[in-house]
């Protein structure tokens, strides 16, 4: 196992303040382009640097963000009520340039969601390995499953499961079939494969055991299927 969205936990942990007003977001959601300037078409990579198209990549990021908040805007209010608001801004980065989150600097090769600032942020050169070892669909696995602590940063604590990270994997579940049910988005052969050995290579070797535990390869399968299965009512906590 060479990554783990370890970090995750870390941050989802800091609490914005009640009084914390977050601003409604545009319609429109754009990812800023990468930082990292593509090859030009038909040149060959230098040897020893791994192929990578960052436009491809960035495209992926860009349809997942969108399919995403797509599925939520329309659904969130069906199933919560109240007003849904988007993530503020969609943040890629490289570990040579670190943004923050609350003020403090993030981890490099890692995914968050922002509590304070209500940004979901991603290491490009982690995108980059996922997409090239895992495939598109884990692309659309860590947008969605970043998201869906969005959505828990919106939900009342009754609605929340103390395994907060495996509920993320319920709502990536739960967004991304719905996504589908909805026409937006539609898997290709390969992608189931693609989610489960996403979420096995991203999982703890141990299984779920406190707030921070990502748990085990079946522990975050388990909790996917729930939202894939059961769609947002399948992430309700269990009495
Ligand atoms: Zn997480």
């Amino acid at each position: 196992m060479l990554l783990a969205l370890t970090g995750c936990a870390a941050l989802f942990g800091a609490q914005p303040s009640p009084n914390t007003v977050v601003e409604q977001s545009p319609q429109t959601i754009e990812v800023t382009p990468s930082a990292t300037p593509s090859a030009a078409p038909g040149a060959e990579p230098p040897s020893g640097e791994p192929l990578v198209d960052h436009q491809v990549i960035d495209q992926e990021i860009a349809d997942a963000v969108s399919v995403v908040g797509q599925f939520w805007a329309t659904h969130f209010a069906e199933y919560y009520g109240g007003t849904y608001y988007s993530p503020a801004d969609f943040i890629p980065y490289t570990a040579d340039d670190l943004p923050g989150c609350g003020g403090e600097p993030v981890e490099p090769d890692n995914a968050f969601y922002c509590i304070p600032d209500n940004t979901i942020l991603w290491d490009q050169n982690l995108m980059d390995q996922l997409y090239t070892s895992g495939g598109d669909a884990v692309i659309y696995l860590v947008i969605a499953h970043e998201w869906g602590h969005e959505i828990q940063a919106q939900l009342p604590d009754a609605a929340l499961w103390t395994a907060e990270e495996l509920q993320a994997d319920c709502f990536a579940g739960a967004a991304l079939y719905g996504a589908a049910a909805d026409g937006t988005f539609q898997w290709e052969e390969g992608d189931t494969a693609e989610i489960t050995n996403g979420l096995t290579f991203l999982a703890d070797e141990t299984p779920w055991t406190d707030i921070d535990s990502h748990g085990d390869p079946l522990d975050r399968i388990d909790a996917f299927n729930d939202g894939r299965v059961g769609g947002t009512e399948g992430c309700l906590p269990v009495e």
